[in-house]
């Protein structure tokens, strides 16, 4: 894939990132933080996308602007190289599938790991999609995502965004109501929506 820099990461959480990985680096962003849970599915998200240790360390650094060297040092920079096999059981980490996301530990209040259509309120959703699709969100496939978020077939409603997020315009590339990720292939794994999208945007 392309070579993934720090500095790529809010333009591509704009173009390519699903829900889930979208809404934490908008917290991210607002809050100049994440909880544990979230560092480590978002962290081995970015890993899978390609983002070197070197270049995760200075997404970190750079993201916790209201913490001291020091203490960035102590608390942070370990595990950002665990989870990249540098510390410890130096065990290779790879990122959760959707499963593993959707059935995994609950956030709780001031937590933003995750699936936004399993964890999330509807009208956090809703502002969620609204925020991620603008103008190219309809009322009906906002109908249609609640639906199917509601009758738990989240990766439905996450497969309609990624259609909706990367229609096809005319002459343009683009995939069509229908055809998911390509060839109908529906949403398992935040790292396969990622590089879908990036095939499609290329
Ligand atoms: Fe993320 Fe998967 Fe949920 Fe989509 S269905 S938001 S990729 S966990």
């Amino acid at each position: 894939g392309e070579a993934i820099t720090a500095e790529m990461i809010p333009e591509l959480s704009v173009q390519s990132f699903p829900l889930c990985m979208r809404n934490m680096q908008d917290v991210l962003k607002a809050s100049r933080h994440l909880k544990h849970e979230g560092r480590q599915q978002y962290g081995l998200f970015l890993k899978g996308i390609g983002l070197s240790v070197e270049e995760a360390l200075a997404f970190w650094r750079k993201s916790f602007s209201t913490v001291t060297d020091d203490k960035f040092n102590k608390e942070y920079r370990y595990n950002i190289r665990h989870n990249y096999g540098l510390e410890g059981s130096r065990k290779n980490y790879t990122p959760k599938s959707c499963t593993a996301i959707i059935t995994g530990p609950v956030p709780g209040p001031g937590q933003a790991h995750g699936c936004p259509f399993r964890h999330s309120s509807d009208q956090s959703l809703t502002s969620l999609l609204q925020s991620t699709l603008g103008s190219a969100l309809s009322s009906s496939d906002l109908k249609e995502i609640l639906a199917a978020t509601k009758a738990g077939h989240y990766h439905v409603a996450c497969t309609r965004v990624f259609e909706i997020q990367h229609a096809k315009l005319p002459g343009g590339k683009g995939v069509e109501k229908g055809e998911g990720l390509g060839g109908g292939d529906s949403v398992d794994h935040p790292n396969r929506y990622f590089d879908a999208s990036r095939k499609v945007i290329r």
